[in-house]
């Protein structure tokens, strides 16, 4: 449904992504995890044209999006995006009913009487709610509300960035659902963040681990989570309490993320890596390559178990130009 490849972005010279390529199947969530300035909302707007970009493809269902479809109204409509914060994404003074009706004015859609109705009731809000202002609403209400405004469009593709992490504790588990329940029953795909790995562990289909602009490991949201690969996948997923309560062995990371300005040479990981195998890692980058299962793909000088080749003389990821 959206594929990226070898997509690059920099502000100002400074590179923030470099090389990202990935695919999301149609119903597919996929969720892009890292530290904070890892580069994880710049995909997303890149995606929605918010950030230029350097370099790279993007494609909505195998058409491309750039300068061209994104002035093609019906094809944006494809693509909507959910903010983190509902206070702010909202028009203090507008309506919810105003809300949708300009989201599907700015799509050319007619029949707003029936569209409301409707996902008002998706997004579990009764009609009471339809002529209030944004102050008159709690926060979960007012994020079903932009939930709402992005899925009146019937958009193949949902962006959603921390969607449930300005919300109160006791409110973001009913929004997970009720993303979960509107993503069954609309089959639209989701490419979401969240710092929080259990939200990730919940929503998502596959992975995509970011350090530095750069993919790190990408697979199978269970995949990974059971096994991770790459040691910096193993640190971000050890600071997650278990099920059980237990506290889990924690990997501590070294330091503090390195400057983009002047990433570390060779591995980007390397100067913060427990696992670091020498001068292979500090002078030489891993490409994206497979594991040992499908759909597993680790950007690690560290062998994996359980696959017979060597990976060094595997094929890199097609999508991934190094
Ligand atoms: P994340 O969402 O993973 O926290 P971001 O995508 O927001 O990370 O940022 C990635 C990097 O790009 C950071 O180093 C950040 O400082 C930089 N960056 C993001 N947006 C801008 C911008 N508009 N101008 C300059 N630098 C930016
Ligand atoms: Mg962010």
């Amino acid at each position: 449904m959206i594929s990226l490849r070898d997509l690059t972005v920099s502000f100002a010279g400074v590179p923030a992504l470099r090389g990202i390529s990935f695919e999301v199947a149609r119903g597919e969530s996929y969720g892009l995890v890292g530290e904070s300035g890892s580069g994880k909302s710049t995909i997303l707007r890149a995606i929605t044209g918010l950030a230029a970009t350097d370099g790279g493809t993007m494609l909505v269902d195998g058409k491309p999006l750039d300068r061209g479809s994104r002035r093609d109204i019906a094809f944006l409509r494809r693509v909507q995006m959910v903010f983190q914060d509902p206070y702010g994404s909202l028009h203090p003074r507008h309506t919810v009913d105003r809300v949708l009706r300009e989201s599907l004015a700015i799509q050319g859609i007619d029949d707003a009487e029936g569209r409301i109705a409707g996902i008002l009731a998706d997004v579990g809000l009764g009609p009471q709610f339809r002529y209030r202002y944004p102050h008159q609403l709690s926060g979960g209400q007012r994020q079903r509300v932009a939930i709402a405004r992005a899925l009146i469009t019937d958009p193949e593709v949902l962006l959603l960035d921390e969607p449930t992490s300005a919300l109160d504790v006791s409110v973001q588990a009913a929004i997970l659902n009720l993303l979960a329940e509107l993503q069954n029953e609309r089959r639209v795909s989701y490419v979401f963040i969240s710092h929080d790995l259990g939200t990730v562990r919940y929503l998502s289909d596959r992975i995509a681990v970011l350090y530095l602009g750069r993919l790190m490991e990408i697979g199978p949201a269970e995949r990974v989570f059971s096994g991770p690969h790459h040691p910096y996948t193993e640190a971000l997923l050890s600071a997650v309490p278990t099920i059980d309560g237990l506290a889990p062995e924690r990997v501590r990371l070294k330091g503090e993320i390195p400057s983009a300005i002047n990433p570390p040479t060779g591995c980007v990981f390397h100067t913060r890596c427990p696992r670091m195998l020498g001068e292979i890692c500090r002078s030489q980058e891993p490409p994206l390559l497979p594991g040992a299962e499908p759909g597993h793909q680790i950007r690690c000088h560290i062998p994996v178990e359980g696959l017979a080749v060597d990976r060094r003389e595997l094929e890199p990821v097609p999508d991934v130009a190094e």
